[in-house]
């Protein structure tokens, strides 16, 4: 299999699932964008302010502008190519990175926000398709020795520097959790009581559905050719974050390269995970979580979520044993067609 590019088919599953509506206030809106990038789309229900949703893809073009890797005048751009030197950040971009240290702290350092030596050296949100290359041993190592989320100093007056020359911050794994949790703000702020919230399969499930029933997500069968679902969570007011190497990687020999990088190997991860499904209050829990899980396999992940509130997880595995966490053992069910699966209790 080849490449895959950024239109993630999980998006039109989930959609097609959640987009049954039905009941007496049928109004609604949807709009998509390409940003951050990957494929944005909100759908509100209950009105057809347009005003609603102008502000809440303003709000995500800023987020962009201010924590891109690539934007010119971004925080990280600026923080980046300066290394060694404080640079004064927007508040977003300081809370963003503590947050981000935190959870490095939280996961043994498997997700670490200044991974970006290593991610730049892969490649792999860029490669193109055929490629018949990985990188040099020593380069990984040589970029390896700039990966530590300790080296960050958090100054007074916002002011962020990287100890090491050469450092980078990556937000990827992070800016888009914060993001959905950005319009969630907004939508109360405008008495939303639902809506669906996708950045490119990072999800929020708000409120409940137009007709009082609970949101039902297909969770993505792992095997990505099939295009299918192989289970169903029903929720409300949770976000709801995939990480697996199906999106975005290359293949050479049989080998996959994916594009989530263990901090201790500098090589993309491989363990028994298939996929990682984290199920939260907060997207941006979600979204960092999932990328640590994905990379710590399923036991260390599974005592970690156990031990935090108000974050669970589904995570399945190259035996395709499912296993989900107590706080939605009774919101999960199987759909598999196949009947390929099986949970662990
Ligand atoms: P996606 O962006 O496809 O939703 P993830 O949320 O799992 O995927 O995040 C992957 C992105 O996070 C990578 O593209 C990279 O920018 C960054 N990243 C990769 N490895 C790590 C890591 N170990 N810690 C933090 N961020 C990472
Ligand atoms: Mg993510």
């Amino acid at each position: 299999m080849k490449k895959n590019n950024l239109i993630i088919i999980s998006i039109i599953l989930i959609m097609l699932l959640t987009s049954c509506t039905s009941g007496l206030d049928n109004k609604e809106m949807v709009r998509t964008e390409f940003l951050m990038d990957t494929i944005v789309e909100i759908t509100i229900y209950g009105s057809e302010d347009e005003l609603i949703m102008d502000k809440v893809y303003n709000r995500l073009f800023q987020l962009e502008n201010i924590m891109s890797k690539t934007k010119k005048d971004s925080d990280i751009y600026k923080i980046n190519k300066n290394s060694e030197r404080p640079i004064r950040v927007q508040e977003e971009t300081y809370q963003v990175l503590k947050e981000a240290v935190d959870i490095s702290k939280r996961t043994e350092g498997k997700f670490d926000p200044t991974i970006g030596p290593l991610v730049n050296l892969w490649n792999i949100n860029d490669s193109e398709e055929g490629r018949n290359w990985i990188p040099k041993g020593i380069d990984i190592d040589n970029a390896k020795k700039l990966v530590d989320f300790n080296n960050i100093e958090f100054l007074e007056n916002k002011e962020i520097r990287l100890k090491e020359k050469d450092m980078e911050l990556d937000l990827g794994g992070i800016v888009k959790g914060f993001a959905v949790d950005e319009i969630v703000k907004i939508l109360k702020e405008e008495n939303i009581k639902s809506a669906m919230i996708d950045l490119g399969g990072d999800l929020y499930a708000y409120g409940e559905k137009p007709d009082g029933s609970p949101w039902n997500i297909g969770i993505q069968n792992p095997d990505i050719e099939l295009r299918d679902y192989m289970g169903i969570l029903s929720v409300k007011n949770k976000s709801i974050v995939t990480s697996g190497n199906y999106e975005r990687f290359f293949e050479i020999d049989g080998e996959i390269y994916h594009h989530i990088i263990d901090p201790n190997t500098g090589y993309p991860s491989n363990n028994e995970l298939l996929s990682v499904t984290v199920v939260s209050d907060k997207g941006i829990e979600g979204d960092s979580y999932s990328t640590a899980f994905y990379i710590l396999g399923v036991q260390e992940s599974l005592e970690i979520i156990e031990g935090i509130d108000g974050v669970d997880g589904i995570l399945i595995d190259k035996d395709k044993k499912v296993f989900v966490t107590s706080g939605i053992k009774e919101d999960f069910q199987l759909r598999d067609k196949k009947g390929e699966f099986t949970i662990i209790d």
